[in-house]
């Protein structure tokens, strides 16, 4: 197989794949017959695990959408009564993805590798993950097109996402940092303590987090204060039952 046999059927070429793995990947390629898709019959055309397609004449030739994804057009077995009239139109990782592993399961999407979106080579480049995955390899691959999400710190308790990595979130977890703290400070404890237990360096943001839900010593106050003794077991019980947020 030649660079511009690939290329007909992917912009991704063995040229481009050798520099990017630093090998050449030397496997045969399997072609299977296009799978249904969106309700629709496809018999006439095979999809192949190196991203190509074609029908019983030729390799289909692709165009790439705007966004770098490699979009295929085939005619379904029903055209004349199809309803979605004309040639049906997918990227073709969609394809590939369906052919190759199945329906795209619930809650996943399809993911590139590092290779980025023109690479539909299963499962080397195209596999279907989660979105965070999906969203890993679009910024390995340079392609990030909108705020990456990254797990809030207690994403396994609120399922949120953050903009940068190892926040809290701010619909969920910023606003109960904000309720403990204004509470762990009510009890006495010292604003160093409470920032060093959420994790925090400075103590500013926090400060102004627990003034803004009703705190209501100064700076100095909450930096030198400390709880008194009869606060100090009560306080204890309490931070044992917040100490994961
Ligand atoms: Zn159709
Ligand atoms: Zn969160």
């Amino acid at each position: 197989m030649t660079d511009s046999d690939i290329r007909g059927g992917n912009p991704m070429t063995t040229t481009d794949h050798a520099a990017v793995w630093g090998t050449k990947p030397d496997r045969p390629e399997t072609w299977q017959p296009v799978t249904d898709l969106d309700g629709c019959s496809f018999s006439r055309y095979q999809v192949s695990d190196k991203g190509r397609a074609r029908n019983p004449s030729k390799v289909l030739s692709c165009r790439a959408h705007k966004d770098g994804y490699v979009l295929v057009s085939m005619s379904c077995d029903h055209k004349d009564v199809c309803p979605r009239r004309g040639r049906h139109t997918f990227t073709l990782q969609k394809v590939v993805l369906t052919t190759f592993t199945g329906p795209r399961p619930a809650g996943q999407e399809a993911c590139h590798s590092p290779l980025g979106p023109a690479c539909n080579w299963w499962p080397e480049g195209v596999r279907w993950g989660t979105k965070p995955e999906n969203h890993r390899d679009m910024r390995e691959a340079g392609n990030a097109v909108i705020p990456e999400p990254y797990p809030c710190r207690n994403h396994e308790r609120c399922g949120q996402m953050v903009k940068n990595p190892g926040r809290r979130c701010v619909a969920v977890c910023v606003p109960l940092v904000a309720r403990h703290a204004t509470e762990m400070l009510d009890r006495g404890m010292a604003l160093r303590a409470v920032a060093d237990r959420f994790g925090y360096k400075g103590t500013d943001w926090l400060y102004r987090l627990a003034v803004d839900h009703g705190y209501t010593g100064t700076r100095e106050q909450a930096a030198r204060q400390s709880p008194r003794l009869g606060d100090r077991v009560a306080l204890w019980f309490y931070l044992r039952k917040v100490s994961d947020v």
